[in-house]
């Protein structure tokens, strides 16, 4: 009999690694703790190989067309006197030249129906508490609650996809290590209107003593505002005032949107976080996505790595789980298989944002508000903000194997 998964988190990489598993013909039951999928300020950015990649899968038109999303072409640094070209990501795809700005509130409802549309089971309001061990300490399910029950599963493998926070991470073995936090962010929302300026879609305005971003969603612009990690409660002891001031300098035209804007608290904190593991895998799990690796939401990929994660613990487990009988060596194998492919692009995302993440808070200390060292090189020099533009490959998500391709995109 085929084996099972047990997806723990419904998040990008939990449902994206659901639906897969499911159209490959495996058994998949998805926990999410949630009642609904009411969220709002998360990585919202699709990417150019990530579209690329559910094209692949007879998807990506289907997902545009279906849910109301907005295209940013560009990646752009803009100070009080000039504007720099970062990134341009019309020359990253053939078909798909941009960041598709898609709301998690819309992306995951869509992808989740298509899952139970192959045959997996989403069990929203339903709370992973403890792993289940085997006689030799393998991982070999999960319990629960939901609706006050505690209920309990099993299955061949668990993958956990429950974020930042993972529990499954903490009652697991593996150990996870801050590796920078310089800087938090508080995001705000206001409407978006026809006469808006046409701004990239991706915008950062650095003035001396602060940064703002604009995020354009399709109705709405997505605004947020950097302070020095852990100090919200100076920043709230402060007052609102100062946060609206440097939004009003970075786009006056938001003009009386910002009216509402009255108390700190009405902003949501984002910690930005860069978070490694020593492992991601132990017989019997795997951890993806945030769960794996936080990333910061500096080049805002972290739905990326999260997805390209799901992608290939697909390709890699539809084989072992599809055999019979389910052999847990070859299960575990395909685990490990997993985190060597994944890790090194991980990695190497995770110390350029590092890098970044310093060099900019030195810059900005400094009362420097334009883009340091190798991002100013690359707005000066002609051509090279396409390259940039390309390096979204380095995101390296995987082709679909054919027992995932080849079934027909529900
Ligand atoms: C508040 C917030 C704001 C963000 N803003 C940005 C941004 O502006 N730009 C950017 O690039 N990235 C941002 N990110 C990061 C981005 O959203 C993530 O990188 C991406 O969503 C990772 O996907 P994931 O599937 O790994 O995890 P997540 O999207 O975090 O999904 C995890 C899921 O697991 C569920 N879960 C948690 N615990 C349990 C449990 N015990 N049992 C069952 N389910 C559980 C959660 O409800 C959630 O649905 C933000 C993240 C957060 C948390």
């Amino acid at each position: 009999m085929t084996g099972s998964t047990i997806v723990v988190g419904g998040g990008p990489a939990g449902v994206l690694l659901s639906y897969l598993l499911a159209r490959g013909g495996v058994p998949v039951t998805l926990l999410e703790s949630r009642g609904d999928v009411d969220r709002r300020f998360r990585g919202d950015t699709l990417a150019p190989p990530v579209l690329d990649y559910l094209d692949s899968l007879g998807m990506a038109e289907p997902l545009l067309a279906a849910v109301p999303h907005a295209r940013a072409h560009a990646f752009r640094w803009h100070t009080p006197t000039r504007t720099y070209t970062l990134a341009d990501y019309r020359w990253a795809s053939r078909r798909f030249g941009y960041y598709a700005v898609i709301p998690q509130a819309r992306f995951l409802p869509w992808l989740a129906r298509r899952a139970e549309e192959h045959g997996a089971r989403v069990l929203m309001g339903a709370r992973f508490r403890a792993l289940l061990r085997d006689g030799d300490g393998r991982v070999c399910g999960v319990e629960y609650t939901r609706g006050g029950a505690v209920e309990q599963l099993t299955a061949d493998v668990v993958v956990a996809t429950d974020g930042r926070s993972s529990k499954v991470r903490q009652v697991s073995r593996l150990v996870p290590t801050e590796l920078g936090a310089h800087l938090d962010m508080l995001w705000c929302s206001v409407p978006r209107r026809p006469a808006d300026p046409p701004l990239s879609g991706l915008d950062l305005f650095a003035a001396p003593g602060s940064t703002v971003v604009l995020l354009g969603q399709d109705d709405s612009w997505q605004v947020g505002y950097d302070i020095p990690a852990g100090t919200l409660p100076d920043v709230r002891a402060r007052g609102v005032a100062p946060i609206v001031a440097a939004i009003r300098r970075a786009a006056p035209w938001l003009g009386d949107r910002l009216d509402g804007l009255t108390e700190v608290n009405q902003l949501t904190l984002l910690p930005v976080r860069i978070t490694a593991v020593d492992r991601w895998t132990e017989p019997g799990l795997l951890l993806i996505g945030d769960a794996a690796h936080v990333i910061s939401p500096v080049g805002g990929n972290g739905i990326n790595y999260a997805l390209a994660d799901a992608a290939e613990t697909a390709n890699q487990l539809v084989g072992p789980l599809r055999a019979t009988p389910v052999d847990p060596a070859h299960v575990d194998e395909a685990l490990r298989r997993v985190e060597a492919v994944r890790r090194p692009p991980v990695d190497r995302e995770q110390a350029f944002q590092v890098r970044v993440e310093e060099d900019s808070v030195r810059r900005l200390r400094a009362g420097d508000p334009s883009p340091g060292g190798f991002l100013r090189f690359v707005a000066t020099i002609p051509g090279l903000s396409r390259w940039v533009g390309r390096q979204t490959r380095k995101i390296r998500i995987a082709e679909p194997v054919p027992a995932i391709r080849d079934r027909v995109s529900a």
